[in-house]
């Protein structure tokens, strides 16, 4: 006897003995005895423990965590389906197999949609072992996947409770810079004001590299803060690329007019994202495009096709190109490829441009070598998230 019910050992020795703990819920003894029977000839080492109601089957589950539950359907004081309510209230997650004298197919569906693992007639114990281990199979998996959630789960929530620590101190660092920052500008242009010529020429060139070097500073520091804030998703609408293209034109025209550039566009469509953004990275691009030219005006085409959910945006040129190893490094931030004095620039443009695309889930890459122009592509989202086909509700 074990609790409330009556425990049945193994007798016999069986070799390749697999441990089992079982809950057996059955009035008649004769029955329980052939179904611990049917196990211990297939190879299992059983304990179980026989009970036939709902206070003796809590106090099992209670003491001896049994892997399966074995369930008469009928008893004379309790209903087999009833322990699955217990087991749920237990928070436990334990296979229940409905063993009985007689199931109609109907019945046994119902019972499985109501959360039996199985079914087995008595007169057809032969199949038993061959349910339970499937039934501690599909446990095992369950347990697996649903760790492999958890962990993924604390994974994700840890990667972004990290980048937003990272944004908040790139934030922080670069705006808490700027003050002091403030002071030697300020003190330094002061210097150069009162002491310009007074001093000795050295004097007159140190300052003017500190002056230099602030100024510069200052620039950097403006653009991590710059950086830092783009990316956020919360204003993402549908927006017509065309209608942001005339505006980008526009904001680049004396660009354009300057170096005899001809930059030309297909049909554009609608993406789902932040209208600012968008226009931020076509204009760093087209900019770039124009910046980076060979020898020849620029000639910059912009181009969009479908891919499945997204678009896939080109903006080509026919500039001084990049070598394929480099392809990755300049999307880095503050990562460029030539001196200021040759192309101006702070090497933030295509770390702000990865950032907003890779937020709304798209990519950018450069198809290019150097010395023969380049091509950069990305993709948007076509639609917001509940439009999406096989989006879940
Ligand atoms: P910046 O333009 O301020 O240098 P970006 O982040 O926009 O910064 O670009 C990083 C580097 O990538 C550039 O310095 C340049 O070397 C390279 N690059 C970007 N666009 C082009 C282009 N269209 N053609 C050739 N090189 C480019």
């Amino acid at each position: 006897m074990r609790g409330t019910g009556t425990k049945l050992e193994k007798q016999a020795f069986v070799q390749n003995e697999v441990k089992l703990q079982v809950l057996v819920v059955e009035d008649n003894p004769l029955d329980a005895a052939l179904v611990v029977r049917a196990l211990h000839k297939d190879g299992f080492d059983v304990t179980a423990d026989v009970v036939q109601d709902e206070s003796g089957f809590t106090k099992a589950l209670r003491a001896h965590s049994p892997e399966v539950v074995l369930a008469d359907y009928n008893l004379p004081s309790w209903k087999g389906m009833d322990t699955l309510a217990v087991i749920r209230r237990e928070g436990l997650d334990i296979p229940m197999i409905l063993v009985s004298g007689a199931l109609g197919d109907v019945t046994a569906v119902e019972c499985i949609k109501q959360g039996a693992t199985d079914y087995v007639l008595k007169d057809g114990l032969a199949r038993l072992p061959e349910v339970i281990r499937r039934a501690l199979r599909e446990k095992t998996e369950r347990t697996l996947r649903h760790q492999v959630e958890k962990d993924l789960a604390e994974k994700v929530d840890e990667l972004a409770r990290s980048n937003a620590d990272l944004e908040q101190f790139a934030y922080v660092a670069s705006h808490d810079l700027q003050e002091p920052l403030r002071m030697v500008t300020a003190y330094t242009q002061l210097l150069a004001e009162r002491y310009r010529g007074k001093l000795d020429e050295n004097a007159d060139k140190f300052i003017g590299y500190a002056i230099e070097g602030a100024q510069r500073m200052q620039v950097l520091i403006q653009d991590l803060l710059a950086f830092s804030r783009v990316g956020r998703k919360e204003a993402c609408e549908s927006v017509e690329c065309n209608a942001v293209m005339k505006e980008v034109l526009q904001t680049l025209a004396a660009a354009i007019q300057e170096t005899g550039a001809v930059v030309t566009h297909g049909e554009l469509p609608a993406v789902w994202a932040d209208r600012t953004q968008v226009a931020q990275v076509f204009q760093n691009l087209i900019g770039n495009a124009i910046k980076f030219r060979g020898k020849e005006p620029p000639v910059v085409s912009v181009q969009a096709e479908k891919a499945s959910q997204q678009w896939q945006f080109s903006v080509s040129d026919n500039g001084i190109g990049i070598a394929p190893e480099y392809a990755e490094n300049i999307f880095v931030v503050f990562q460029r490829l030539h001196a200021r004095t040759e192309y101006p620039g702070n090497g933030i443009g295509l770390a702000i441009c990865k950032k907003i695309v890779e937020r709304d889930g798209g990519k950018i890459w450069v198809e290019s070598r150097a010395g023969s122009g380049s091509t950069f592509k990305f993709t948007l989202p076509s639609r917001g998230p509940e439009e999406r086909v096989g989006a879940r509700p």
